[in-house]
């Protein structure tokens, strides 16, 4: 082999070798084991009520408590006030700035920090932070989608307090941020992020939920929702991440052959946790802790390089917001410890996704969860009633909560290894299933001595659920014994969406529940007949979404297509729930959107769905050209020089055949990844021109997609006959088992 060329290989293979030398050659980060005890590091770093108490006058406090309890608007006085108080609490702990932290549509934080430095009338420097700061402010918002609510002559949108989140220090390479969780509106008032609209959902359940559990208990004067996510995601070395383009800018592998060993052996769960890995997790969750996220549960996932945390079930919007400033700390701390934390729902082909289980449960002011049977019989029927609304919530919009999670990443896991599918089911376990079975089949209808025989077998409920320990973890949303856990939404997602789909689908439900419930009591029947009347309607209903089987097998695809259930794959397709009659009379009639804001919001899904595609389809045609067919045909070369050498040396051609069969099948998929490369840039050349965006995402999905598994299927058949040596990027094997 002349000289030059190997040069030319040396250097084309360097990258991934210093990477794996640096992560052979990787130290232990040490953490500071944590000293005190959870108890007194919990929240040390929120405005909580401890330290409101200890920042703010007592009716200041009182006055802004009211507010919280109420949902009602806090005045102006009383922000100034409040404002004083919560910089003096940063400053003293060293915060220097402050920002409105909010959750825009793009699945990310967003913040833009201010100083408490002013100057005052005589030029003087001052700290100041006033109640006008505190409640509103106007960052330039012209950067975030809008899906044309804002004209861009007025690029104005606002972001405004919201008290029922506290507000938060965020520490930074250079000094701590005061955090105040904000919603993010138009000048028109129409909301721009995840956080209003959850609000607002939040706001319809709490009433219908209040005007149901009152036939039951007059002491129940509120009701709210509550939810524990738990979050799956993948840790992958840094070095080795940064010597791969896919992971870096598209989150996920865009290539690369399942190695000999995946998890095939399902070693990894109850395997202990790979030291780095265990040092990462102490100081994530030792900042979560401070930072008030009740994180609880550590521990490895399924596929190898797979972990997952839970936290505490709390309140719906204070989860969320955990949820999402646990994934910014996640990405924050991953990085001091030099790994990279991957929270795409599919970072890697034919090895488990990763989800975000999403606990959900109604609450009350009396302190009892409205989906945990009770002692009594009374007690049960009111579960009975939560329990049987909110299947008929998730039976009747599971088209709308199926759109709620669709995203480009999660497209991916749906229905793959070990993912539920795209086909919206309930699971509810064996023996509530039987008691739903027996109302069924009760003849309750004005007949109130079935109702009392009727009462009497589910005063059984709470002995049967103790000893259920049936668990199907393939069911999108199962019940869980005093839960129900959607288990379709994504890793990287915003539970926001999802929850506000669930919310409103609830309030819904419990109002048309109680119209119905109140007009048979009007008509004569006890409370009891009546509620039962229509529990027993509400079961013969939602039948065909009960699903106990496996929901992973082909056997279920094709029972669900007997029963008319939807099994919807992509994204594209599955954002048209949200536009149809159902959807808008249901978001507009309980106030969560406007019709508006519904269209926008699908635009923007669709425009992100298009351009998550798009950019993954440059980042493909890039790494196959100027990556993996390069090295192949550095390979190629040695393969001819080594023929050509032989030849002249004058060895039969019949002794070469392997090498000759090696050269044809590299130069075979070489040349059909150039031309599919350049195939898939024509696709989407003349898609951009498609002007609607329904369209376009549809065409992204049908026709730009399908390359990307053509072209990587001769990829990583490459990366199985190019030499070690040459391959550049860092293979499954090197990324998914951590040392
Ligand atoms: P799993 O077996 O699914 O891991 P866990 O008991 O660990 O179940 O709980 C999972 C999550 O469910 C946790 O975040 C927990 O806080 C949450 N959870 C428990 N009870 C409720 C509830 N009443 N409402 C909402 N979430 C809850
Ligand atoms: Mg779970």
């Amino acid at each position: 082999m002349p000289y030059f060329c190997a040069i030319i290989l040396k250097n084309m293979s360097t990258i991934r070798k210093e990477a794996l030398q640096t992560v052979r050659t990787r130290q232990l980060i040490q953490v500071q084991a944590p000293t005190a005890k959870i108890s007194q590091i919990f929240g040390e770093n929120v405005f909580d009520r401890k330290s409101m108490r200890e920042f703010l006058a007592e009716d200041v406090y009182e006055s802004l408590m009211a507010c919280i309890e109420k949902g009602t608007r806090v005045d102006k006085e009383i922000a100034q006030q409040v404002a004083t108080g919560m910089k003096n609490w940063a400053m003293s702990k060293g915060a220097t700035h402050y920002t409105h932290w909010f959750q825009p549509l793009t699945g990310a934080t967003a913040e833009k920090h201010d100083a408490f430095f002013s100057l005052n009338s005589d030029g003087e420097a001052i700290e100041a932070f006033g109640g006008g700061a505190l409640v509103q402010q106007e960052p330039d918002a012209s950067s975030f989608p809008n899906g044309g609510i804002r004209n861009t002559f007025e690029a104005r949108g606002y972001t405004a307090w919201d008290p029922s989140s506290p507000a938060f220090l965020f520490s930074g390479p250079a000094g701590k941020t005061l955090c105040i969780p904000t919603i993010f509106v138009s000048y028109t008032g129409e909301s721009l992020d995840y956080k209003s609209p959850l609000l607002k959902s939040i706001g319809a359940v709490e009433a219908a939920g209040v005007s149901v559990a009152q036939y039951f208990d007059k002491n129940i004067t509120k009701v709210y929702p509550t939810l524990g996510i738990e979050q799956e995601y993948f840790l992958v070395d840094g070095t080795l991440f940064a010597a791969r383009p896919d992971l870096m800018l598209a989150g996920r592998s865009l290539f690369g052959h399942a190695p000999a060993r995946g998890q095939q052996l399902e070693d990894h769960y109850f395997g202990s946790i790979p030291e780095r890995v265990h040092a990462f997790m102490v100081d994530l969750e030792y900042e979560a802790l401070r930072l008030g996220i009740p994180l609880k549960t550590r521990h490895n996932e399924v596929a190898p390089g797979q972990f997952e945390c839970a936290p505490l079930f709390e309140e719906i919007n204070l989860a969320v917001d955990h949820n999402q400033l646990l994934m910014d700390l996640m990405e924050k701390i991953a990085k001091r410890h030099h790994f990279r934390v991957l929270l795409h729902e599919k970072p890697f082909a034919g090895v488990n996704g990763s989800g975000k289980h999403n606990n959900w449960s109604l609450s009350t002011n009396t302190g009892k969860n409205l989906l945990s049977p009770g002692k009594t019989p009374k007690n049960n029927l009111m579960f009975l009633t939560f329990f049987v609304n909110t299947i008929k919530a998730f039976h009747d919009y599971a088209d709308l909560i199926r759109a709620a999670i669709a995203s480009a990443s999660n497209d991916h896991r749906l229905g793959a290894n070990e993912a539920p599918p795209a086909i919206m089911s309930a699971f509810l376990g064996e023996q509530l299933s039987r008691i739903l079975d027996e109302i069924e089949k009760g003849k309750i209808e004005h007949n109130e001595s079935e109702v009392r025989s009727l009462m009497h077998s589910i005063k059984a409920i709470p002995e049967i659920l103790l000893d259920n320990t049936d668990r199907n973890r393939t069911s999108p949303f199962a019940f869980t014994g005093n839960k129900f856990e959607l288990r379709a939404v994504g890793s990287s997602a915003n539970s926001a969406q999802a929850m506000t789909a669930l919310n409103t689908a609830m309030a819904k439900t419990l109002t048309d529940f109680k119209a119905e419930v109140d007009k048979l009591i009007g008509d004569g029947d006890s409370r009891e007949t009546a509620l039962l009347t229509v529990i027993q309607k509400y079961i013969k209903q939602t039948k065909k979404i009960r699903f106990e089987g496996n929901g992973y097998g082909e056997e279920w695809r094709l029972e669900a297509e007997k029963r008319g259930l939807a099994n919807v794959r992509t994204t594209p397709h599955a954002l048209d729930a949200m536009m149809t009659k159902k959807a808008i009379d249901l978001y507009t009639k309980t106030g969560v959107f406007t019709k508006r804001e519904i269209e926008a919001r699908h635009e923007i899904l669709l425009e992100d769905y298009i351009k998550k595609i798009q950019i993954e389809s440059r980042i493909i045609g890039d790494m196959a050209l100027t990556k993996i067919v390069p090295a192949a045909i550095a390979y190629q070369n040695l393969l001819v020089n080594n023929l050509k050498g032989l030849k002249e040396l004058g060895i039969k051609a019949e002794s070469t055949k392997g090498q000759l069969d090696l050269l044809e099948r590299t130069s075979k998929h070489i040349n059909t990844i150039i031309e599919k490369v350049e195939a898939m840039r024509l696709t989407r050349k003349r898609l951009n021109e498609v002007e609607h965006a329904r369209e376009r995402s549809i065409g992204y999905c049908d026709e730009v997609k399908p390359f990307f598994d053509e072209i990587r299927y001769h990829a990583d058949k490459l990366e199985l006959i190019v030499d070690d040596e040459l391959w550049p990027l860092p293979k499954y094997r090197e990324l998914l088992f951590i040392k």
